[in-house]
């Protein structure tokens, strides 16, 4: 499933007079107006009169068609009910699912992710909805476990524990793809998820360029692993389900950014493992068509990481966030190009 999710303009952006360039159709149709267009693009929701038109004023828009689109007034709950809800009962039973917040920074990839306090994101609600389940299933026993890590410049670090140094990828046999030395938090409650993931994204790196001052270089994955065991029956039958929940590094372009020296080299990582992922999320949805394709996941780690809960029997959910101003027209439309692209899987 792909959606999309545009964000209000932010205080900010309204004081500085911004225009809102984007509106929905059928909460699937995302139009985005060319802010060059001719000066008299209306804000959201008031439709061009047909005199416009007739006028021989030219719409220059350009239509996007997703599973599902959200605007400005969604808030998390609600956009979760609506995409990743449905994703937990699979989860629950054994199977793996992916959900990504892609974006340019600033889109409100971290806000959908973790949230506030009072609105918290998909990591934490999903969290919340797995417990409830199980509370549910009071005759199986049950066993949840986090991590959140980060990658930034092709290296791994743990969010949870303060230690710092970069952490080996290793292949398991029988786990897959394992970061090794990874804390695992055995979580009895929700309650305490959002307080982690607060503390973690404090260690996040973050590094000030000029496309943005607080520009979140890394990507950082939640991965919730939910182990159920029937222990009723004779013979112990356990499955375990992943559900992992990424919030990815700003897809602002490099070249955009005038960086130096070590910053540089982050934006050329960053192009690397988001281009790592568009091409194996491509080579993915030709497989779904044509039957067997390469799927390059080795080209990084972050694709490396993913890599079980991408292909198989896996779901997969992209929620690609926009800012809906006119200056971001162009982060805009590169944004919603590529998650056209991931519909394909
Ligand atoms: P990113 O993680 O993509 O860089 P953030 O999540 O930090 O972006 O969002 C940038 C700013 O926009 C923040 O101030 C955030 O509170 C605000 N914001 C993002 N999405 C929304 C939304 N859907 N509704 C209201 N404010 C939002
Ligand atoms: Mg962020």
């Amino acid at each position: 499933m792909v959606a999309v999710r545009c964000r209000p303009l932010t205080c900010k952006e309204r004081e500085c007079g911004a225009r809102l360039i984007t509106r929905l159709v059928d909460q699937q149709v995302v139009v985005v107006m060319d802010p060059e267009d001719d000066g008299k693009a209306k804000p959201l929701g008031i439709e061009r009169r047909r005199s416009d038109l007739a006028g021989g004023v030219k719409l220059r828009e350009k239509r996007y068609v997703f599973d599902k689109a959200f605007d400005g007034r969604t808030d998390n709950l609600t956009l979760y009910t609506n995409t990743v809800r449905g994703m937990i009962p699979g989860v629950l039973k054994g199977l793996n699912a992916t959900v990504f917040a892609y974006g340019a920074t600033g889109s409100g990839k971290t806000f959908t992710m973790v949230g506030s306090s009072t609105d918290p994101g998909l990591m934490v609600l999903s969290m919340n909805d797995i417990f409830e389940h199980m509370a549910k299933e009071t005759d199986k026993q049950w066993d949840v476990t986090c991590s959140y890590c980060e990658v930034y410049n092709e290296l791994i670090y743990d969010l949870l524990t303060p230690s710092g140094a970069a952490l080996d990828l290793r292949e398991d046999p029988e786990q897959g793809c394992v970061v090794a030395g990874l804390s695992k938090i055995k979580v009895q409650s929700a309650e305490k998820i959002f307080q982690l993931l607060e503390e973690g994204n404090q260690r996040r790196k973050t590094e000030s360029t000029d496309a943005n001052a607080t520009s979140s270089r890394s990507h950082a994955v939640l991965e919730i692993a939910v182990c159920r065991s029937d222990r009723n029956h004779y013979q112990k039958q356990v499955y375990t389900g992943k559900l992992a929940l990424v919030d990815l590094a700003g897809s602002e372009r490099a070249s955009e950014t005038n960086n130096v020296g070590r910053q540089l080299k982050d934006g050329a990582n960053i192009n690397r493992s988001l281009l790592a992922l568009a091409n194996c999320i491509n080579a993915l949805g030709k497989r779904r068509k044509k039957g067997f394709v390469f799927v390059p996941f080795r080209n990084s780690k972050l694709t490396r990481l993913l890599k079980d809960g991408l292909c198989g029997n896996s779901r997969t959910t992209m929620i690609a966030t926009v800012a809906s101003s006119a200056q971001q027209y162009h982060h805009t439309v590169s944004t919603l190009k590529y998650a056209d692209r991931a519909k394909e899987i």
